[in-house]
């Protein structure tokens, strides 16, 4: 079955450097979508002790997976908390395990997500852009210097703190984070292209951004 157009909820793919981050950002700005991100909603609970950050930090700071049970918790909190308006997951189902945690709410209480959206970038050009990646340590939005710059030198365009680089971007954390993608991730992307073919879309994520912006609102039927 197609998604309505525009999706409601978007779960959004890529590897580490596609620039989705950067992207679900944008479509939460123009299009109203609030996100979910699960790689923020961690680096939140760390900074605040929370028992899920503690149990999630090691895995954090090593560029390894979170624990399936600590991420189904973290999400659930924040879909508890966002309504039933577009919602745009960013950094989830990124396991099989993680798939089948959501088809398990698809089953208790009819909980689907409308659209699959693959950010689909090269190894190689992704480990090249995560050398230009910042962060906001207020806000958590993400620019890269190169690609998504932000308006001023290093701060951040939506409340002028100084942008820091994440701890996880160290060049050895980089490598094993594309290998986590790889391993882990990829076979989710793969899976909702070959089950799931008419909520599936696919974006070239080599573009400049802004290109790769557009080719995303054509996708998501939102260039109207
Ligand atoms: P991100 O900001 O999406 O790149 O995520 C940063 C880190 O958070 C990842 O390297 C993982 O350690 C963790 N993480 C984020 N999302 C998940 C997830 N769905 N499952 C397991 N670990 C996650």
């Amino acid at each position: 079955m197609s998604p309505p157009v525009p999706p409601q909820r978007v779960a959004i793919f890529g590897r580490p450097g596609s620039g989705k981050s950067s992207l679900a950002e944008r479509l939460g700005l123009d299009h109203g979508y609030a996100l979910v991100r699960t790689g923020a909603l961690l680096r939140e609970a760390v900074r605040r002790r929370a028992p899920l950050g503690v149990r999630g930090e090691g895995y954090l700071k090593a560029g390894a997976l979170v624990p399936d049970d600590v991420v189904a918790a973290l999400v659930a909190q924040a879909l508890a908390a966002v309504g039933d308006g577009r919602l745009l997951f960013d950094g989830f189902p990124r396991t099989l395990g993680q798939v089948e945690i959501l088809v398990a709410w698809g089953r208790e209480r009819g909980y689907r997500v409308d659209c699959f959206l693959d950010v689909a970038i090269g190894r190689e050009a992704a480990i090249a852009r995560m050398g230009g990646r910042r962060v906001c340590p207020t806000c958590g939005a993400t620019y890269h210097m190169v690609s998504h710059p932000p308006r001023h030198d290093e701060t951040c365009d939506l409340d002028g703190t100084r942008l820091e680089r994440r701890k996880d971007d160290a060049p050895e954390i980089i490598e094993a984070r594309q290998r986590v993608f790889e391993e882990s991730t990829q076979p989710v992307v793969d899976h909702y292209r070959t089950h799931a073919p008419g909520r599936y879309r696919r974006v070239d994520g080599e573009q400049p951004f802004e290109a790769v912006y557009a080719e995303t609102l054509r996708a998501l039927g939102l260039d109207a």
